[in-house]
């Protein structure tokens, strides 16, 4: 039991992100360890977390969503959790996986309001309405309940239309331009100078946050705050920009990643080396004999996307997603090309890459779940 507790919360742990640009949506941490209403078990369990993750994914109908979560510090000593529960929470706080906060106050609905993103929670928000009128929209309150076949999300306000993508807030965009640095020494969210110099033993152990994935600071008294120890952000410079892509497999979405200046990505089977994105689990046999381990690389730079062809077989450029084969241009081995905006590349038939934005959500009918691992835990509808 135990040993399988351990899988679903690695499993979940794939799942948790402070990525502006990877994040689909913002969550309480110690909020939805409480919904003992879905198992009607222990009054505090983490695996809860991952009935919410797959609602999500299958809300959009894409593989691999993942949140934002955010914790107040509490948490961690939360008696209610398991021993192991609060080290694995203990663990994702330190790691950057999630966010933990000394008072959560609304810097979840900041979050949510600087990125765009929805907010999973059973909360109306009421006392937050004055400084965050937006949580009375439709859809940007998005409510874990139970029901046959699983917990769905369900809009807390509105009928659940289909709510159109929210933009990031002006402030959002403007704190998001920069790379920020916490004075804090221990900072491992807003640190310029973590990657790759070991200082001291202990330095090497950490996992610090790319200056391009930081997350959103907190805006305190008018000023850009490390949400985790309440010092001022000193600004350090200009944060790369980005783009982000989706891998698109027979119509299905299966991963978003992202390209940035400073960062290129190799998309194929099995690339070599860390921050690569693997196709292999997702390919028909056919595909993965034509995809080369490495297959095409997408670097950035002055706001132009280049595809390189890294391949034995070649990969295809499709200009404005062209369906017809007689436009498909053909990329040889250490060829290039600048990405237009619709451009979408393929390795293989229906294996394609191209802008998240390009493509709507969707096409999943079953998107795969985290609680996989879990075959004894028994997350059945609670009867009303
Ligand atoms: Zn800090």
């Amino acid at each position: 039991m135990r040993f399988e507790v351990s899988k679903v919360l690695d499993a979940i742990e794939v799942r948790l992100t402070t990525d502006p640009a990877l994040a689909r949506a913002v969550v309480d941490l110690s909020e939805v360890v409480r919904y003992a209403d879905l198992d009607g078990g222990r009054p505090a369990s983490l695996v809860r977390l991952g009935l919410l993750v797959d609602a999500l994914g299958r809300l959009v109908a894409e593989e691999n969503v993942p949140v934002y979560a955010v914790a107040p510090r509490g948490l961690i000593s939360d008696t209610d959790l398991t021993s192991n529960e609060r080290m694995v929470v203990r663990r994702w706080a330190d790691d950057g996986k999630i966010e933990v906060v000394p008072q959560l106050d609304d810097r979840v609905l900041e979050v949510a309001e600087m990125l765009g993103l929805p907010v999973l929670t059973r909360d109306r928000e009421d006392r937050f309405r004055d400084r965050r009128p937006w949580v009375s929209d439709p859809g940007r309150l998005l409510a874990l309940v139970s029901n046959q076949g699983g917990p769905v999300l369900v809009p807390r306000v509105g009928r659940g239309e289909v709510t159109p993508p929210v933009p990031r807030s002006p402030l959002g965009e403007r704190l998001l331009a920069r790379i920020w640095s916490c004075p804090a020494p221990n900072c491992t969210s807003y640190s310029t100078s973590g990657t790759g110099e070991a200082d001291s033993f202990f330095s090497d152990m950490r996992t610090f946050t790319s200056p391009v994935s930081q997350p959103p600071p907190a805006l305190r008294a008018g000023a850009p705050t490390c949400p985790r120890h309440g010092e001022r952000l000193k600004d350090a410079g200009a944060r790369p920009t980005t783009e982000v892509f989706s891998v698109r497999i027979d119509g299905v979405i299966r991963q978003r990643f992202v390209v940035s200046d400073d960062q290129p990505v190799v998309v194929g089977r099995a690339p070599e080396g860390g921050g690569g994105v693997m196709l292999g689990q997702w390919l028909t046999d056919d595909a993965r004999k034509w995809i080369s381990r490495g297959h095409a690389q997408f670097s950035l730079r002055a706001g132009e996307v280049t595809v390189t062809d890294v391949s034995t077989n070649g990969s295809g450029i499709r200009p404005g997603g062209s369906l017809d084969d007689d436009a498909r241009i053909t990329l040889k081995r250490d060829e290039s090309r600048v990405l237009a905006a619709e451009d979408v590349v393929e390795l293989y038939a229906g294996v394609n890459i191209g802008r998240s934005k390009l493509w709507s959500t969707g096409g999943v009918v079953q998107p795969e779940s985290v609680m996989a691992e879990a075959p004894t835990m028994a997350f059945r509808p609670v009867g009303r």
